[in-house]
């Protein structure tokens, strides 16, 4: 970007987030010069928010700067890492110093929580979009990957589903309906996801796999599926769902956005039979719900079922809605 690049980044961003001693050079340099240490392996991500299509042209600054950060430390979360450095890549249509200010404002605020250096980045000017790149640390032989289910293991998510899916319904409709409660909540659930970095690093040798729900639970769930070579079966009549999301949306959209809806970033994770007495205590720890939603199966495929015995429908093209007869599996 040319005139105000530097002042910019000199204002806003040469001191944002949480002071590390491993910080050797952060900002201002050609490069950041790190101290990792030895003992844990380095884990890396990467997540960029496209304006118009990953958060609303006129959502608030501070909620892009808290988001683009946010997306990312659940990244890390989902493989129980601790989050350590990052580098932000920023887009802009203009030199917007009130923009800036409270985009920082919001990263700062979540990289401070976290213990995050912000060490870098990219300034530029073009179409607004928005690049972090996080690192952090983790044991390897405790990382949560995907491809670690087996057939028995419970499955368990995090907080509650659907209500940023219900949350962006709202921002995109009438402005009349942004005003109760459970509108408000729904929408900070968009803007502001909770990143559950401290259950992901909990759950580290307790879990066997996990992902975090950007896409939706049958998706998200669907990649340790595939990668672990097995299948599942959920109750859907145990998703756990907010009193606002019940409140807000009609019950068939509830189980909709619950099951397809994005930007959640709740935990999805597997657990064998002998690990789940821990959970309670992890729940506790943490602050956060843990609900047991379904088993891992050893036929593949992810299978909806209602207590009642109906199977819930979910054709390749997205969740639908629901039927009482039993339908193909995916
Ligand atoms: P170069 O021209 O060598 O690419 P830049 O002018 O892009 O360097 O950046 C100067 C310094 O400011 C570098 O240390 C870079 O990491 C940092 N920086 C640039 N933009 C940002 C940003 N948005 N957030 C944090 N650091 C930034
Ligand atoms: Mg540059």
């Amino acid at each position: 970007m040319a005139a105000g690049e530097f002042e910019l980044i000199e204002r806003f961003f040469a001191d944002l987030g949480a002071d590390r001693d491993d910080v050797l050079l952060g900002v201002g340099d050609d490069a950041a010069l790190l101290a990792p240490s030895a003992r844990k392996s380095l884990t890396l991500c990467t997540d960029t928010l496209v304006a118009g299509v990953h958060f609303p042209l006129d959502a608030p600054a501070e909620d892009v700067g808290f988001k683009a950060l946010a997306v990312n430390l659940s990244d890390l979360a989902a493989m129980a890492a601790e989050p350590a450095w990052a580098l932000l890549s920023l887009t802009l249509p203009e030199a917007d110093e009130q923009w800036v200010a409270g985009f920082a404002a919001g990263f700062g605020e979540l990289a401070r929580r976290f213990d995050v250096a912000l060490v870098g980045g990219d300034t530029t000017q073009g179409p607004l979009a928005v690049s972090v790149h996080l690192a952090g640390w983790v044991d390897p032989a405790l990382a949560l990957r995907r491809d670690r289910a087996q057939a028995g293991d419970a499955i368990y998510v995090s907080g509650t589903l659907g209500d940023a899916a219900a949350g962006l319904r709202i921002w995109q409709g009438d402005e009349s309906l942004r005003s109760g409660p459970e509108q408000r909540f729904l929408i900070e659930r968009l803007q502001r996801p909770q990143p559950r970095v401290e259950l992901g690093v909990a759950l580290a040798g307790v879990a066997a796999c996990a992902v975090d729900i950007s896409d939706g639970l049958a998706a998200d769930l669907g990649h340790i599926l595939r990668r672990s070579g097995v299948g599942a079966r959920i109750d859907v009549d145990a998703l756990p769902l907010s009193a606002a999301l019940r409140t807000a949306v009609e019950p068939a959209e509830q189980l909709q956005f619950a099951l397809s809806g994005g930007d959640d970033y709740e935990l999805c994770f597997t657990v064998a039979p002998f690990a789940e007495a821990s959970l309670s205590e992890i729940a506790q720890r943490c602050g956060i719900s843990l609900t047991r939603i379904g088993v891992i199966e050893a036929e593949p495929g992810l299978r909806l079922c209602h207590r009642d015995g109906r199977e819930a429908m979910l054709p390749e093209s997205g969740w639908q809605h629901f039927m009482s007869r039993t339908l193909p599996r995916s």
